[in-house]
């Protein structure tokens, strides 16, 4: 029999919009073309023109979107310190924080909390082990 994971009673988190998580050290955010397609709408560019702008091909081959010289991803808004494509925005950026990497054990989770204030933050949603299973389960 399987064990359960060691969040089987749900992981509290709410969202602190302190925008740590679209900047800070280099990365990457992964976007497929249908995502381009869907945050040029949300902005009104061609998928050409928002490609242009700000998508670079990691490897010849995997997009990312382009980071600023401060680390902060190229969309992240600094006067509102948001998202400027909030209701198009990647998979891997929706899914945050229920990534394996910060899931696999509790000091992984305790480790996220420290950089991420919206992780165990009391006012949060509860997020049940299904729902979080469901986050994990979409992959970028
Ligand atoms: S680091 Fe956490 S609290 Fe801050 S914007 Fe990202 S998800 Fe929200
Ligand atoms: S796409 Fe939006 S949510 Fe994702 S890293 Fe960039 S600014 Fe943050």
């Amino acid at each position: 029999m399987q064990k359960e994971p060691w969040y089987r009673d749900g992981l509290r988190f709410g969202c602190k919009q302190c925008g740590g998580c679209c900047g800070g050290e280099p990365g990457y955010v992964w976007v497929t073309d249908e995502e381009i397609a869907a945050m040029a709408k949300e902005l009104g560019f061609s998928k050409f023109e928002f490609e242009n702008a700000f998508v670079r091909l990691i490897r010849g081959k995997k997009k990312s979107l382009i980071e600023r010289s401060n680390g902060d991803c190229v969309l992240f808004d600094e006067k509102t310190r948001g998202c400027s494509v909030y209701k198009s925005r990647p998979v891997q950026c929706r899914t945050w924080p229920f990534w394996d990497q910060n899931i696999d054990r509790p000091s992984s989770w305790e480790k996220t909390a420290k950089f991420c204030r919206g992780c165990n933050n009391p006012d949060g949603k509860l997020y049940t082990l299904e729902e979080i299973e469901e986050e994990r389960g979409k992959k970028f």
